[in-house]
């Protein structure tokens, strides 16, 4: 992490509401290059919408959002180019095989011919599914299915990887090997994460947690920062008292 370079990803002061009822009200976040950011926070908190606003699928009804100090309004394709987005929903074609949803989505972010080749291959490397190239995606694990849905999310070299509750629907191995995964990727590469969750275990490990509740960062910090400001000693019992104490 370098502090005189600009965030990866910042957002100032963001809202949004939903006819009228709020889903987020003034949150500010963070990324900084290579730093790893689970944002926590049960049902209902926001995650979701938070994460739209930082994929630049929809604006904020106020705030500021920008990328490596790129505004999002004004720069919206450079972002994407930038952005590695996986959804909850999953979006590859179960029919067809790995390699040929990694070439149809490969296509859509303009790779094509030896480039395309190598982009894929890398990727696979990366997410470890090289032997399951050729095999239809539904034949895969839910575990492996996900590796795929980030390996396409990788294939334009995103510096930014946004995952809104990856592990979805894994069994607690998966959920765990999934997370390990992601933490080696951003120890060698430099890839910055936000890593959106309603699960603590899931972000144990992150540099940084964000603890989103009712629309509101409550609290933010390393875990051992959290368990610190709720003197607990266990994040556990960290995330069950900053959850539970009233907004200042
Ligand atoms: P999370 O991902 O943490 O579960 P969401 O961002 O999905 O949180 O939801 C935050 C709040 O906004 C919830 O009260 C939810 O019901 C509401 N909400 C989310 N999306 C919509 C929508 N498209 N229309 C209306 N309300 C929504």
């Amino acid at each position: 992490m370098n502090p005189s370079q600009p965030a990866a990803f910042r957002m100032e002061n963001v809202a949004k509401a939903y006819g009228g009822v709020p889903a987020l009200c003034g949150v500010s976040l963070s990324i900084q290059n290579g730093e790893f950011v689970g944002l926590l926070g049960p049902n209902g908190a926001g995650k979701s919408t938070l994460f739209q606003i930082a994929s630049g699928l929809f604006a904020p009804d106020s705030g500021t959002v920008d990328l490596f100090g790129l505004n999002y309004r004004s720069n919206s394709a450079e972002i994407l180019g930038k952005l590695g987005i996986v959804f909850q929903a999953r979006s590859l074609d179960a029919d067809i095989s790995v390699r040929a949803n990694l070439k149809f989505f490969g296509g859509l972010f303009g790779l094509f011919g030896q480039r395309l080749k190598e982009r894929i291959l890398v990727v696979s490397e990366m997410m470890d599914i090289v032997p399951l190239l050729d095999k239809p995606v539904r034949s895969l694990s839910g575990g492996n299915q996900r590796r795929a849905e980030i390996a396409r999310a990788l294939l334009p070299e995103p510096q930014i990887l946004l995952l809104d509750e990856p592990t979805a629907g894994l069994d607690a191995t998966s959920r765990r090997n999934l997370v390990t995964h992601i933490h080696e990727i951003v120890a060698r590469t430099g890839l910055s994460v936000l890593w959106a969750t309603h699960l603590l275990e899931e972000v144990e490990g992150a540099d940084r947690i964000v603890l989103l509740i009712k629309g509101e960062v409550k609290a933010e910090g390393t875990p051992a920062a959290l368990m610190q400001m709720a003197q607990a000693a266990d994040l556990t019992e960290a995330y069950i008292t900053l959850t539970a104490a009233k907004a200042p």
